[in-house]
């Protein structure tokens, strides 16, 4: 806090002011006048009308609630005046391959309820409502089907070892657990007879777990289990209050009624475009998921009701002439999270062939009672581009003009909604991290560079208090406008641009750089020099990905050796890699029939095709800054018929910390049995 004393202390105070308000008339990339247009058109009043229309349905994938959003978003899009607005139906019957991801079925709940209810002589009269799907559909855990049963509650702990049934009768009753449901049914259900489950599962934990007894958190079974199982799930403080009332001696009874059903339907991707002036058949992407429980107000609504408000803005700004049609086009995508984005990448393999970079939103609205922080990411190490670079640009400069506006000193886009927060938006300018549909566009399959937008963590996240009124409109217009911006900027990018880009890129890889001395200091000299080899790959290749889009000036080419140079001389010359021999030596090659990451929705790739075999110890790893599906992910992405294991084993270490070759040979080897890679020499 700068505290301001008259007279006196005027100029110390007054002067930084004047230097601030200076700073914030810096409009980074883009000219002024489109910045300005996009902050006079982009509302996040507008986002968050349209966010509470889709905050009221139950979106699972696949589901009549998913299918009344799409539509919606489908109106509004075709309302705005975008062009080619498609509401897409592709198979999810439980067997369709789309690359990794297995098509799971639909899932139709219509009625759930739990009461408890007191045997009266041979009659059971009800006593209190426990659960209404009704009141709050995220009581009914994904995948439960059918169901009419009236059963006592018994208190298996956690559930998932057979310690826990010791000495427990539960064949024929309803059991009581602490985990997740879908871990708990193989042994309570099919071991040992029980009817169905209620749980109190945190998943998603963060540091507000468990803390919040009334919220009632997101469960699911396994999609592609044929049993008829069904749970039930209740909030902290239900879950306590039975507990207790068991280990007393109480005895409950519960009546559960379920009408639900897993049946063939389809995947419903909504996908619309605003058309590019010249550049068609290059296409910017704009995406979110519109799947999840209701009301899932920030995971994900936020985000799709915000790509929606850039599609209103760009659409209705070029209409008006006050910005032109852009050179590329601008696709905007809404999917069932990771399923639906694979379904769309191989149904429409000429549109997937027709994108350049992504704008992914993965929960952007979250207000300060959700404890969130906002961030832009960077794309993983496996696809260094200049498209994060453009993300985390307008992110800076949202950040410094929200600030200003918020200390009074300046700030001339604060994109401050009339209904919103005006405190500023520091967004956290970060590394790759994983998460969402960005992972598939980046996937080695693709390699479509990607800027990721997401609040983490958000103390209400796959909760009923995931509720449009913690929902910021200033968040929603300010990562609207970062979006917009980054899209505008991306779809017109040409060699002219370069310098200036340049320019930029040149400042943020030193920033990288001071981060990764930093790093370097604390590891042993050979994963000092792994380390400074993958950064010194990074950055080159950062730089060679502009000419992807536009072609590379001379004078930026000089500019650029010339920065090489001298970072050069900073790091030093790291030591060459170690020799491979024997299987460090390997080079393995991707298949490519199989793509997509092993990591998808409700099904494992890699454990479908290795069956009877151990999980590849890699995928248990916890290295310094990544765990064992991070390290597994970049490992297959890292696979390129030209890397051996050394180096793909180097270039993972310098990514998330070091680890052991075995580790990476070993997961090498178990996707080869999988038929997901090959050996190529
Ligand atoms: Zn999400």
């Amino acid at each position: 806090m700068r505290l301001c004393l008259p007279v006196a202390a005027l100029v110390s105070c007054a002067a930084p002011l004047v230097a601030l308000a200076q700073r914030s008339s810096t409009v980074p990339l883009l000219p002024e006048p489109t910045v300005a247009a996009l902050a006079g058109e982009l509302s996040g009043a507008s986002a968050k009308r349209n966010l509470e229309f889709i905050t009221r349905q139950h979106r699972m994938r696949a589901s009549k609630g998913f299918r009344t959003a799409a539509d919606f978003v489908a109106a509004q899009a075709r309302s705005y005046g975008l062009e080619e607005v498609v509401v897409h139906e592709f198979p999810a019957d439980g067997h369709t391959m789309y690359g990794t991801q297995k098509a799971r079925l639909g899932w139709d709940p219509e009625f759930a309820e739990l009461w408890e209810v007191r045997a009266d002589g041979s009659r059971m009269t009800p006593v209190l409502r426990v659960a209404s799907f009704e009141d709050e559909p995220v009581i009914l855990a994904e995948d439960s089907d059918s169901a009419d049963v009236t059963a006592e509650l018994i208190d298996v702990g956690a559930g998932t070892s057979d310690k826990d049934y010791a000495g427990k009768n539960v064949r024929g009753k309803i059991v009581l657990t602490s985990e997740a449901p879908g871990g708990v049914i193989p042994l309570a259900y099919d071991k040992y007879g029980a009817k169905g489950v209620v749980s109190a599962a945190q998943n998603q934990p963060n540091a507000w777990s468990r803390e919040d007894v009334n919220a009632i958190r997101w469960g699911h079974l396994d999609s592609f289990e044929t049993r008829h199982a069904f749970a039930f799930m209740v909030s902290l403080k239900q879950y306590r209050g039975y507990v207790e009332r068991l280990a007393g001696g109480e005895h409950v009874m519960l009546h559960a009624v379920v009408k639900a059903s897993r049946h063939a339907a389809t995947y419903n991707p909504v996908t619309a475009l605003i058309p590019g002036s010249d550049k068609k058949g290059e296409e910017i992407v704009l995406s979110c998921h519109l799947d999840h429980q209701r009301p899932g107000a920030n995971d994900n609504a936020s985000g799709c009701a915000t790509i929606l408000e850039v599609a209103r803005t760009i659409s209705k700004l070029v209409a008006d002439g006050k910005i032109a049609r852009p050179s590329r086009s601008i696709r905007f995508v809404w999917p069932c999270e990771v399923e639906c984005t694979l379904a769309l990448f191989h149904s429409e393999p000429e549109m997937r062939a027709r994108f350049k970079a992504v704008i992914h939103m993965d929960m952007v609205g979250g207000g300060p009672v959700t404890k969130s922080i906002f961030h832009v990411g960077r794309g993983p190490l496996s696809l260094p581009s200049f498209v994060s670079d453009v993300g985390q640009r307008f992110g800076a400069f949202m950040n410094i003009e929200s600030q200003m506006y918020a200390e009074g000193t300046g700030g001339k886009y604060p994109m401050v909604s009339g209904e919103g927060g005006k405190e500023p938006q520091l967004g956290d300018l970060d590394e790759f991290s994983m998460g969402s549909d960005h992972e598939l566009y980046q996937e080695a399959s693709w390699k479509i560079p990607a800027i990721y937008m997401n609040d983490w963590p958000d103390r209400y996240i796959h909760t009923n208090f995931d509720l449009p009124s913690n929902i910021d409109p200033t968040k929603l217009q300010r990562a609207a406008f970062i979006g917009a911006a980054s899209a505008l900027y991306l779809a017109n990018l040409k060699p002219a641009d370069v310098p200036a880009l340049w320019a930029a890129m040149e400042t943020a890889s030193l920033r990288r750089l001071a981060t990764m001395l930093d790093r370097r200091a604390t590891l042993s000299p050979a994963e000092a020099a792994t380390l400074t080899r993958g950064f010194l790959a990074q950055e080159q290749q950062a730089y060679e990905s502009i000419a992807s889009f536009a072609a590379i000036p001379d004078s930026v080419k000089q500019s650029a050796s010339a920065y090489f140079q001298r970072l050069a001389t900073i790091t030093g010359t790291p030591a060459p890699a170690e020799s491979a021999r024997g299987d460090a030596a390997l080079v393995f090659a991707r298949n490519a029939s199989v793509s997509g990451p092993m990591v998808v929705f409700g099904y494992d790739y890699l454990a479908d095709h290795t069956k009877g075999h151990a999980p590849p110890k890699l995928l248990d790893y916890q290295g310094l800054r990544g765990n064992g599906e991070e390290y597994g992910y970049e490992v297959l992405n890292f696979v390129d018929g030209k890397r051996n294991v050394r180096e793909i084993r180097d270039a993972v270490s310098s990514e998330y910390g070091p680890v052991d070759i075995a580790l990476v040979s070993e997961y090498l080897r178990a996707l080869e049995s999988a038929g997901v890679v090959r050996t190529a020499k």
